[in-house]
């Protein structure tokens, strides 16, 4: 009997201290030693097998055997929770110098920046902001903006027709005569309509089949030139910088007369002459006029009381000479090397 006492202590000792590694092992030791069945216990209970006088000195030795295991287990016990929470530590462990995971946050293109720069621009002098539709009648993108059919204006703008009387709109001047009609006769008008145009042209580095234009219009009674000038003179001051050259050359458009192109001091040479202005020290930027009387007519105005002036600008060519871009593809490419430089 006390061989096997201590036969069974040596061996569930030898157990704990060298082969458990968890606390579901220990339980597994704790259950099979000194549980209800265990090994220990049943010892205890055979007790009443042995001789009477032997009882006490035997029961002793196998409770301290129990009392023991007890301790041995509780202290393992402990070193064992001990451990987990090391282990659990390290491995949430939070590396606070590690960065950061960001969000990609999106921004405008640098064609929505450039519109948004030339819309404040107007709207800050007082100008409305007005839209139309990009697929359009052939009445309000040529016929009402004095471009007959047969007018030979039209091979400049060559476009792309859905049938003969439906286009993709070639300029944003429909808008224009859109206004006009939808206001009483001769009531003044201050607008821009900024929007995508299309045309037949090809796909190289300074043209697009597609593009964006602004196209301003202003109606009032005694509307001058003077105005147009100043007007202008003072958007491309506010769009490039203050004292930048303008200069306005005679031109045709076949609803404006006078027309004019203007333009402005080269900005990268600043007038000198390279090879963006072509040695000229000049750039053309955009084409204005005093609105055709015939045009003013066929939206309903009288010519004899009110006169304006329209012009028109491509936000592209602005924002490549804003940023320096010699390419119109790289806005339409979707490049995110070129788009998260602005
Ligand atoms: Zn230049």
């Amino acid at each position: 009997m006390e061989e096997k006492i201590a036969r069974l202590k040596k061996q569930a000792e030898e157990v704990i201290r060298q082969k458990v590694g968890n606390l579901s092992d220990l339980n597994e030791i704790r259950v099979r030693y000194l549980g209800k069945k265990g090994e220990i216990t049943t010892l205890l209970h055979s007790l009443g097998e042995i001789a009477k006088e032997e009882r006490p000195r035997v029961g002793q030795i196998v409770n301290d055997a129990r009392r023991q295991l007890e301790d041995l287990i509780s202290e393992k016990t402990a070193e064992l929770k001990e451990k987990e929470l090391k282990a659990k530590l390290a491995k949430e462990h939070i590396d606070v110098t590690l960065s950061g995971r960001h969000a990609w946050r999106g921004h405008p293109h640098p064609l929505t920046i450039t519109l948004d720069r030339i819309k404040t621009i107007f709207m800050d002098m007082g100008f409305s902001v007005e839209e139309g539709p990009e697929i359009e009648r052939d009445y309000f993108n040529f016929e009402a903006l004095n471009l007959p059919k047969d007018h030979p204006a039209r091979d400049m703008q060559d476009s792309f027709y859905i049938t003969d009387e439906i286009l993709m709109r070639t300029q944003t001047s429909p808008v224009q005569a859109r206004t006009m009609q939808a206001h009483e006769p001769n009531s003044p008008i201050r607008m821009i309509a900024p929007g995508r145009v299309y045309r037949r042209d090809d796909y190289d580095a300074t043209h697009s089949p597609m593009f964006t234009q602004v196209e301003g219009l202003v109606i009032d009674k005694g509307i001058r030139f003077s105005d147009l000038k100043g007007t202008l003179e003072l958007f491309l001051q506010k769009i490039f910088h203050a004292g930048i050259g303008v200069r306005f050359r005679p031109s045709f458009f076949p609803f404006t007369e006078p027309s004019a192109e203007v333009d402005i001091s080269c900005v990268m040479c600043h007038g000198k002459g390279c090879r963006v202005c072509k040695g000229t020290g000049w750039l053309e930027i955009l084409g204005a006029g005093m609105v055709h009387p015939h045009v003013l007519e066929m939206s309903g105005y009288d010519p004899k009381q009110v006169s304006g002036f329209a012009f028109g600008l491509g936000v592209e060519r602005i924002a490549m000479l804003s940023y320096g871009i010699d390419d119109l593809r790289l806005f339409y490419d979707n490049d995110l090397r070129f788009l998260r430089q602005f």
